[in-house]
Formats: C-alpha cells, structure tokens, sequence
C-alpha cells in the first residue's frame, strides 16, 4: 500500500484583497502541524489582518504524485535593474527565442494577473483558458529528507525553486521568467531545463509592485490543454530542493561535492532519474506520461506474469519479508536452495550459488578467486561490476581489445601467471553484440586459465530458448564459470554463479559478498523459480523477442541508422554528449522513451542511444518508434 499524501492550500484575504497564501503536500502525519501554521501565517501577515480565510485539504495517492530533481540553482549578481532585464534577454537567447523584445514587451500585461502567462514564443500569442485567471502552478512541494519535517515560516526561495521545477517540466514549457509583486523583493529568476534555475539579484526598482510572471511555451496549440492540466493538478514532489536541508551543505568541506557536480552539468554528464509510475512492461506511466518503453532489461515482460506475482505473495504470505541473516547463518530457505538447483539446471551447470545482485556476484566471485600475483585479461567493454571486481582483488590486470581473440592470445602469451582468468560478458550491455565464446574457452584452457562470462544480458535473450551463450554455440562450448543476473530477463533479483561443485563451495566460504551480506528476500527467490518455469514453459517469448529485434532493426536501416543486433540491445551511436540527451528528451515528449548511455558507462565521445526491446512490443509500436527516432536523428544531422 502507497502513503496517503494531503495537499493542504490556504489563502488569506482582508476584504477582498489577497493577502497570504500557501500550499504544501504532506504526509497523512504532517496534516495537523501543517494546517496549524497556515493558520498562523495566514492571520499574522504583515500585509494585513485577515478577515476570511481558506484552508483546503485533499487526499492524494502516494501513485498520481511525479517526482522531479530540483533545477540546479545559480545567481547573478547585476549592478542595477536594467543590467538584469539585460541578463533576463540573455537567457531567452539560450532558449533559442528569436523574438526577445516581444516576450519581454508582454511582461506589463501579467502585472494585474494572479496567476501566470501561457506565452507561444514563436506566435506571441497569449494561450490561457482564462486571461484574466492565468495560469497556475500548484500541487507541489519539496520532498522533505529525515527530520527536517518542518521548517517554520516561509521560504520564498524554496517555494520558487520547487515551482520552478515543476514549470520547468510541464510538456511543452521551454522555461519560466519570474519578477515579484512584492515591493521588498527585486530578485527575480529565470528557469529552465536547459540552465536550470538562474536568480538574478536585481530585475526591477526597489518599491516597486509591479510583478510577473510567463511560462514560454513552444509546441502545438492543440497540447495546450495538456500543458495546463499537468500545471494545474500533476501532483509533484521535487528532490533536493534547496532550504530544506538544516545546515548549509554549500561551503567548506562540502564545497568539492557542488564542484563536481557543476563539473558533471557543464559536461552534460549531469543524471537525473526518470520516475515510473506504473509496472515495468512494453509501455509504462513515467514523469506523468504515458510512453513506450524501449529502455526496460526485462525483455521477457516476467516480471507482470500472473503467476510469477502469485508465487511472490505466497512466499511472502508464508516467509514474511526479510530473510533475516546471512546464508551461512539463519538466512537459507527452501526457496534460496531450490532456486539454486533450478539455475544450475537450466544453465547446464553441476551448481549454482546467488548473490544479492549481479554486481556483488562479479565483485565477490572475482576478487574470491584472483589475488596479489594473478593476472587478469579482462576485455575492454566489460561491465563495471566485472572492472570492480578485478580492481577489488588486487590481481594484475590485463585489457585486451573488444571481442578481440587474436589480441587476447598474444597478451595471454605475454604475461606468464601462476593464476589467471579470462573474463567477458556473453552479451556486451552497451553495444549488444555477442562474445566469441568458442575461441575465448578455448585459449583460456590452453594457457590454462580460468574463463568466465557474465551472462547479465544473454539469459533469456539467445540460444532457441533463452538458456544464454553456451546454447547460442549449440552447446559445442562452455566457460568454467557462467555469472549473471536475475533482475533483467528473469524480471526480478539477485545475481549467480554456476560452475562445478567446488567452485560453488569454494565461494561460498570465501566470497565476502557472499558471507557478510543477508541474503535476498524470500519472496523474490519464489518470484526467480517461477520466472525460471515460464520461461522454460515458454520459448516462444525469446522468438518474439528475436523478431522484434530483427523487425526493429530493419525499420532503422530502411531510414539510414545502421542497426544491427543479435541480441536485445540495440545502440544508436550519436557520439556528442549533449545531443545525445537532447534526442532522447525529444522522443520522450513525443512518448518514447530510450535513454541515451554517456560517458563514464562507455567512452566520452562515444554517446549513444541504447534501446532495449522487449516480447511484448507489437510490430506497430515498433515502427512507429523507428520512425519517431529517424525523423528526430535526422532533425540533428545523425541519419
Ligand atoms: C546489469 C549487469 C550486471 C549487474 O547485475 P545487477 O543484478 O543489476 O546488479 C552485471 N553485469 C552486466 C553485464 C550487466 O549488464
């Protein structure tokens, strides 16, 4: 069950005149402390005494709310007003307005509003339902972190940025210009996706009342219905607004963390988090939309299956939720072991162990089995849980080229080892091609090696019925260790490795991600096993999945995108960073969502956009996304 959540909005007015207002979006807990100090606020205002005042309270369901990253915040300082109007042109001219003087002629017509301008910057047209109303922003807030439940009185600053980032976010918004109405306050702002929050100190004369505020759209005249709908009533919370933390984490020892991370957004290597809304499937609900998800690992849809949830809640229904300790301690259950055997069974292997993730089985195996004095040859496209795997254990490290077996035979030839494992992924995350398993086994036991292959993105994928690279090779070859993942086509969590029986016990006492660690949750250890059944029960899931791919892919090459993969991963290259990111926003407010992988997940210069596909997409959806990225990429010089 989701929180319940209240938005609670008061307005104060004194014979008709608005005098104070304030929202908040709380807890079911909060409801009473807050509504008490609006109370406060609204009748000890100093622009007035109230004599009618308003609170409203509505429910909300923890699902309908959005949650947003603030906007990074930064300041200009300007000598006067007009040095400030200039900086406000400025940032208009980054938003690619060509019309500046027009928007900024029309700030006199929003003094007399309450609420704000809905401004077509190519048209000047003005497009608010209700001219004399405007446009408003509410039902949001700042997600509040630990104690600071509360903070007393009122944070103009905080309540900007939040709605800044709200407005920022609205379909179709390009950005927000925002000056006061209140005669003490000459600070004014300037918002966006692209710049994030700019205040700049002064934007009109002290004293004066005359105040504004335009929200810059760019799009269609029929989405502007949309645009105030998601403005007016998409409930959002914003992560990380500032002021609510209770000391100033800005300076001092914390001045290196706000210097990496203006670094990160200069690079446009800045991340922020899409927020789902719904289950995982071909379509999802994602920041308040509905898009067509072509980013998801789980590419068989097992994680929605009818009985897969079913033999979930029994488990839970009979185990509880948490394991309660370590494997080796009080954390095995029936459930642990048979899922154990079953994975060993499907992968053709003598045992299987599981680890709490994908990652901590690559960093755990690893580091248990290599040391001070071993060599590791490495590929160097391998995922980072194989890189920080190898780093953890101190072995020499050796990188060969991609999928290149000449070049891993002359390194295996070079560097003579007492120890040495060779290891690759079966399925490359980033670029969805295949390791040349055959070869790799096979020099790994002529220089007598150990070879291992993360199976993350294979299992489930290739071989006539998703058994993973060893089936891909018609079972001719086989690794000494096979890893990899429950969390992407099994549809739920944990890692493995299977190999022989003593290599299971060996790591089962020396794998440190293994012994310190409580072990994963029951219930999803019976969600695995039956996620397991159906795939077997259903191989005709992984051919869906291959004809999609192969369906996709001849879309995007009838258009000019090399497209090819054997897998389910299928890169777009783009190359630059930020054009990257500004393709995949363009197709996620056109409703597809394909993320774009930058640097440090593969080499800078090298961006890309990685769509994962899944059984359920229908060949429609399919084209149709093909089409959505061709006409964009084109748009940015790519196809
Ligand atoms: C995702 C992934 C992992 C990590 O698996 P998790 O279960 O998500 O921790 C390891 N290796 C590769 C190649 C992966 O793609």
């Amino acid at each position: 069950m989701g929180l319940s959540f209240y938005s609670v909005k008061m307005r104060a007015s004194e014979q008709g005149k608005h005098i104070s207002g304030a929202e908040r979006l709380v807890l079911e807990r909060e409801v009473d402390v807050c509504v008490e100090q609006m109370l406060g606020r609204g009748r000890n205002h100093s622009k007035g005494k109230a004599d009618l005042l308003n609170i409203k309270m509505e429910k909300i369901e923890e699902n309908e709310i959005l949650y947003l990253d603030t906007l990074p915040v930064s300041t200009v300082e300007v000598k006067d007003f007009r040095d400030g109007l200039k900086e406000v042109r400025n940032c208009l001219l980054e938003l690619g307005i060509v019309n500046v003087e027009g928007i900024l002629g029309r700030l006199p017509e929003t003094y007399a509003m309450r609420g704000a301008m809905l401004l077509d910057v190519d048209t000047l047209k003005r497009l608010e339902p209700d001219r004399e109303r405007g446009v408003r922003a509410t039902y949001m807030d700042g997600v509040r972190t630990g104690e600071a439940v509360f903070t007393k009185g009122k944070h103009h600053f905080q309540e900007a940025v939040v709605l800044a980032a709200k407005v920022a976010n609205a379909p179709n918004i390009i950005g927000e210009i925002c000056i006061s109405d209140d005669p003490d306050y000459v600070a004014g702002y300037v918002a966006s996706k692209v710049f994030g929050y700019r205040r700049i100190t002064k934007v009109k004369e002290a004293g004066s009342e005359l105040g504004g505020r335009i929200f810059l759209y760019r799009g269609r005249e029929e989405d502007v219905a949309e645009t105030v709908g998601f403005l007016e009533h998409q409930a959002v919370l914003v992560r990380n607004a500032p002021e609510l933390f209770s000391r100033n984490h800005s300076e001092g020892k914390f001045g290196f963390l706000n210097e990496e991370l203006k670094r990160l957004r200069e690079d446009f290597l800045f991340r922020s988090m899409k927020t789902m809304q719904s289950a995982q499937s071909s379509s999802v609900l994602c920041d308040g939309r509905r898009v067509l998800l072509l980013a998801s690992n789980h590419y068989l849809d097992l994680a929605r299956r009818k009985d897969v949830k079913e033999s979930a809640e029994r488990a839970l229904d009979l185990y509880g939720t948490g394991s309660g300790g370590s494997r080796l301690t009080t954390g095995n259950t029936v459930l642990h072991e048979k899922l154990e055997s079953r994975i060993a069974e499907f992968k053709g292997e003598e045992s299987a162990l599981l680890f709490n993730s994908g990652y901590v089985a690559n960093l755990a195996a690893i580091s248990a089995l290599m040391g001070k004095g071993d060599v590791i040859f490495s590929d160097e496209l391998n995922h980072a849980s194989i890189i920080d795997g190898c780093r953890l254990s101190g072995a020499e490290i050796v990188i060969y080229r991609h999928n290149d077996m000449r070049d891993l035979e002359q390194k295996l030839a070079k560097c003579p080892f007492r120890r040495g494992l060779v290891v690759s992924d079966a399925v490359f995350s980033m670029d969805g091609d295949i390791l040349n398993l055959p070869e790799f086994a096979q020099l790994a036991d002529r220089h007598q090696a150990l070879s291992m292959v993360d199976e993350a993105h294979s299992t489930g994928v290739i071989g006539r019925t998703g058994r993973g690279i060893v089936e891909h090779y018609h079972g001719v070859c086989r690794p000494d260790i096979l890893m990899g993942t429950l969390s992407k086509a099994i549809g739920s969590e944990g890692g493995f490795v299977c190999g022989s029986r003593a290599l299971t016990e060996f790591l089962r006492h020396k794998a440190r991600g293994f012994v310190f660690s409580t072990s994963l949750s029951p219930a999803v250890a019976a969600a695995s096993i039956q996620a397991l059944e159906a795939l077997e029960e259903n191989p005709q899931l992984v051919l869906r999945l291959r004809e999609n791919v192969l369906f996709f892919c001849g879309c995007l090459r009838e258009g000019g995108i090399l497209a090819d993969s054997k897998s389910a991963v299928i890169p777009i290259m783009i190359g630059d960073e930020k054009k990257a990111i500004e393709i995949s926003e363009e197709l996620f407010s056109e409703g597809y969502f394909i993320p774009a992988i930058r640097y440090p997940t593969v080499k800078r210069g090298s961006a890309r956009l990685r769509a994962a596909l899944m059984s359920e997409h229908s060949k429609k959806d399919l084209r149709e996304a093909a089409e959505a990225i061709l006409r964009v990429c084109g748009k940015y010089g790519i196809v």
